[in-house]
């Protein structure tokens, strides 16, 4: 039998063992995690605690690394701030687990002294949650490393989890919170949303479309070809908002800027209409602003039109038509772009039909894909998809929420149910590596302890990461 088969077998053992000394059965008890992410650049640890479909958070905390003048995720300045920030995130996340209701040494029990030399018997958590993959690999293993020494000084498992499958499951997570916070009450005991559903991951790192069908079956359904949309946004907020709108960020991140400089009066500002009908919207695609420059819509007329029904994401051309305009503005009467930069600066008026523009055409765009995939499953007779999940720091900006449930709603999708998780829960956390492992470990997916951290792990490899190869091009002979 191959090493990774008989020392998960092992693994399973291990657990099963465990959780038998820890009687009552599964489902009925409480399970406790300690969690642990660091797969970019956040340091994040939580305590998760679920019993049966409520979820309990006792603590949720992440350290951002300061990428000082980089513009970018710098590995090693990343890797630099777990080291200083990952042990001591642990050591205050201790005095936050539960109290135990047993005496202190007894089994299940740890002792967790405190500042003026007393202490507080805690509840042992069940076992370790941690990133393992996909990521930069020397924060990943930091994360890891320090997860099986707890678990091997505990005498507890140590649970990998898949960092994007963490992101499709929070929205389940915020519901058994919800339920927790609202005694339980309605809904019966079913975690929602029930699979399967959708998610948009919307962030300054991701663009894509999973389909969640069960815990363990999640597929990219649409993935970005070029840019992520926040970075997108990022990029053309710096070029698009006046000086002085810009220079009262302190961040980097122009996307929330672009909103409210777009829409000042918020939802009143909206003027959108959707198309209903893709010949309609292929027609209204492309058409000149008052300006007379349009945001091309991707892939409609370029092409020859071979990729109007990809499932792809691509905001480049988005991305480079506006910076263009901003910097050498069009010829009206010519009809085309000028052929030296702008000597007057661009009107305010301008710049916000353009920052209006690019939002409506991004925006309605991600709809369109969003559209074709719940189309497919009628068409491959797929179990419909209930609740469409958007995530990421993207998904706080209520134009798209709004351009997403009028473009669905007015192509027969008024029912789908559009959710937003709370953003602290969107962006990096550990709370959803603990959640995550939660599931898994209900559902007996255990780990052995010589597993290994994986830089790249497809989500659609979720239960067989040994097929992945790493950073050599050697086959992970571990599961
Ligand atoms: P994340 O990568 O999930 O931390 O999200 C950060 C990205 O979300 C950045 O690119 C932000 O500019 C973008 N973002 C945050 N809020 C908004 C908003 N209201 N509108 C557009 N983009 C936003
Ligand atoms: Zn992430």
């Amino acid at each position: 039998m191959p090493l990774g088969r008989s020392s998960l077998l092992r693994a399973r053992l291990v657990a099963l063992q465990y959780l038998h000394h820890k009687q009552p059965l599964l489902g009925s008890r409480n399970l406790l995690t300690l969690a642990i992410e660091t797969s970019c650049d956040d340091t994040a640890v939580a305590i998760v605690e679920k019993t049966g479909s409520l979820a309990k958070l006792h603590f949720n905390e992440r350290i951002t690394a300061n990428q000082g003048p980089f513009k970018g995720i710098h590995p090693i300045l990343s890797l630099e701030s777990h080291e200083a920030s990952l042990a001591n995130l642990v050591r205050s996340s201790l005095p936050h687990l539960p109290k135990s209701t047993k005496l202190e040494g007894n089994e299940g029990t740890i002792k967790v002294h405190d500042h003026n030399g007393g202490y507080a018997v805690k509840q042992l958590p069940d076992f370790i949650a941690v990133t393992r993959g996909p990521g930069m690999r020397s924060s990943l293993n930091l994360g890891v490393n320090v997860a099986k020494g707890l678990a091997v000084a505990w005498q507890i498992p140590v649970l990998g989890v898949h960092h994007m499958q963490a992101h499709a499951l929070t929205p389940r997570l915020v519901s058994a919170m919800q339920r927790e916070n609202s005694s339980g009450a309605g809904d019966g005991d079913e975690i929602l949303p029930k699979f399967p559903y959708l998610s948009l991951l919307v962030s300054g790192g991701h663009t894509i479309l999973v389909r969640s069908k069960d815990l363990v079956n999640h597929k990219i359904m649409v993935s970005t070809s070029d840019y992520a949309i926040g970075d997108c946004l990022d990029k053309i907020g710096r070029a698009v908002l006046p000086q002085d709108v810009m220079e009262t960020s302190s961040s980097v991140s122009y996307g929330p800027l672009l909103e409210s400089f777009a829409f000042p009066n918020g939802a009143s500002d909206y003027e959108y209409t959707p198309p209903r009908s893709s010949r309609e919207e292929n027609r209204l695609a492309n058409i000149p602003s008052a300006f007379g420059w349009c945001i091309p819509v991707p892939f409609v007329h370029t092409r020859g039109g071979t990729k109007q029904n990809a499932l792809e994401f691509s905001f480049t051309g988005v991305e480079s038509q506006s910076t263009r305009i901003c910097k050498v503005g069009w010829d009206k009467n010519n009809n085309k772009f000028n052929k030296m930069p702008r000597v007057e600066p661009m009107s305010t008026e301008e710049r916000r039909v353009l920052a209006r523009e690019v939002m409506r055409v991004a925006f309605q765009y991600m709809a369109s894909r969003v559209l074709q995939v719940l189309e497919r499953e009628k068409t491959y007779g797929e179990p419909a998809s209930g609740t469409l999940v958007l995530s990421g720091g993207v998904a706080s900006n209520k134009f798209l929420r709004h351009v997403m449930k009028a473009y669905l709603s007015a192509r027969g999708y008024e029912n789908l149910d559009i959710v937003a998780p709370p953003i602290h829960l969107c962006t990096d956390n550990a709370a959803m590596i603990g959640w995550t492992g939660c599931e898994m470990w209900e559902a007996e997916h255990f780990n052995p302890f010589d597993i290994r951290t994986l830089g790249k792990w497809s989500l659609e490899n979720l239960l067989s990461p040994e097929k992945e190869n790493d950073a050599r091009g050697w086959v992970h002979n571990h599961s």
